[in-house]
């Protein structure tokens, strides 16, 4: 059926992205639009008849709801889109849970969390208070979901996430300690801790020469190059912060975030910092 596929592709066109915002997914067979939010004047998928003269009826008056509000489309394939909407029927409460226990991706609950925005549903908040990664690699991904959400396909979107990656790898002795720290809390006290030594546990035996620690207390360390490998931020000198240790923390981070392989991002330009930084 010829026009169902050309109304269905000019949906797509209009909206102008081909991936799955959740897992990124290329596959056009399997791409859906989900709607943000309902007006009155929204189609609903199952008012149509579950034949191709329904299916035409309803691409037709999503198409003329594309051309009004733009804003209010995402593209998601068929599994992702599951997903957010079982979510989406769930309870506040079981939501957070899910998330607390893991069992939802970063982009799965953007997904819900932009739905619910525009539904004036309440939205998820950080489920796990303990902020693990670094500031730096937290603003780095923002950074390329926004370069994700702006690009208008994925070869722009590469080369946002590149030039983003290339920025953030080439200042990191430019950021503040506060910033490079990884975060952790000691579930006992530093002497109770038997080797091999966890890396905030590692940073507390320093501290604790001078001051005393406590158990449930929340540890800040930086990578260095030489032994323990890690100190407290404090304690850290910037010619001792291991970039190396960093970039490839990086890179572990990225990979989910990249429908892509990363190692072409930093086969090359990697050379390029080391030089920079190891003169
Ligand atoms: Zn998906
Ligand atoms: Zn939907």
């Amino acid at each position: 059926m010829r026009a169902l596929t050309e109304l269905k592709k000019e949906c797509f066109e209009r909206i102008g992205v081909k991936i799955c915002y959740c897992c990124y997914s290329k596959n056009p067979k399997q791409l859906i639009i989900h709607h943000l939010s309902y007006t009155k004047n929204s189609i609903i998928y199952n008012k149509f008849e579950n034949n191709d003269d329904g299916r035409l009826k309803y691409y037709a008056n999503l198409l003329d709801e594309i051309k009004i509000n733009i804003t209010n489309f995402l593209i998601f394939c068929i599994n992702c889109h599951n997903k957010l909407e079982k979510l989406l029927r769930l309870s506040y409460n079981e939501v957070f849970n899910l998330a607390k226990n893991d069992k939802l991706s970063t982009n799965l609950i953007r997904a819900y969390n932009e739905t619910c925005l525009k539904r004036g549903m309440k939205i998820l908040e950080n489920p796990n208070d303990e902020i693990i990664l670094p500031f730096f690699i937290l603003k780095l991904k923002k950074e390329i979901e926004e370069d994700f959400i702006t690009a208008k396909n994925l070869k722009q979107f590469k080369e946002f996430s590149m030039i983003s990656i290339l920025y953030y790898v080439n200042r990191i002795k430019e950021f503040s300690f506060d910033d490079l720290a990884f975060i952790g809390v000691l579930s006992d006290i530093p002497s109770n801790y038997l080797t091999p030594f966890p890396d905030h546990v590692q940073a507390a035996k320093l501290l604790e020469s001078v001051r005393e620690i406590k158990k449930d207390e929340k540890i800040k360390y930086i990578h260095i190059y030489n032994q323990p490998f890690v100190k407290p931020p404090e304690m850290t000198r910037k010619d001792e912060i291991n970039v190396s240790k960093y970039i490839s923390i990086i890179e572990k981070e990225l990979k989910d975030l990249f429908p892509f392989d990363i190692d072409t991002i930093f086969g090359k330009p990697k050379q390029t910092v080391s030089e920079y930084f190891y003169d």
